[in-house]
């Protein structure tokens, strides 16, 4: 790491500490001109860029995942914090995935999963806005299955 006082390339870790977010702080020595100066590393995880149906690519939101779950809950028994838990835990098994692009389909899937663990009618309609109102065939599948389990 470069020196901020002097630009010099040599610098000496003196100390180093880790907080409890996972970072890690440590005390440096430039060996040019000797001055003191803290760095801070923490981990960053990648997620996974979304390629969607026709090819394209899209940025991975945690809003709008969340956006759409909200939706399929709206008046059902499910509590918030259920809701920001299933979009926490879908983004950390995108990020543990480590790759550079997954199917957007893989997210739904996941949601699907999720939801129909937490509340049949969430699930459904989840199930049908992500199947598209198109493939009724899809979605008598779906609660054909649901109304069998
Ligand atoms: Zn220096």
């Amino acid at each position: 790491m470069k020196c901020p006082y002097c630009e010099h390339s040599k610098t000496r870790v003196i100390d180093t500490s880790h907080d409890t977010r996972g970072g890690t702080r440590r005390r440096r020595l430039c060996d040019n001109c000797k001055q003191r100066f803290s760095s801070y590393e923490r981990p960053i995880l990648a997620t996974p860029m979304l390629v969607k149906r026709d090819g394209t690519r899209e940025e991975f939101s945690r809003d709008k995942l969340l956006a759409g779950i909200r939706i399929a809950c709206e008046k059902r028994p499910v509590a918030a914090t259920d809701i920001q838990r299933i979009a926490g835990e879908i983004e950390a098994e995108l990020q543990q995935l480590g790759r550079a692009e997954v199917k957007s389909r893989q997210v739904g899937d996941q949601v699907i999963r999720k939801l129909k663990e937490l509340d049949e009618v969430a699930y459904i309609r989840y199930a049908i806005v992500y199947l598209g109102l198109n493939d009724l065939v899809a979605i008598r599948e779906e609660i054909d299955q649901l109304l069998a389990d």
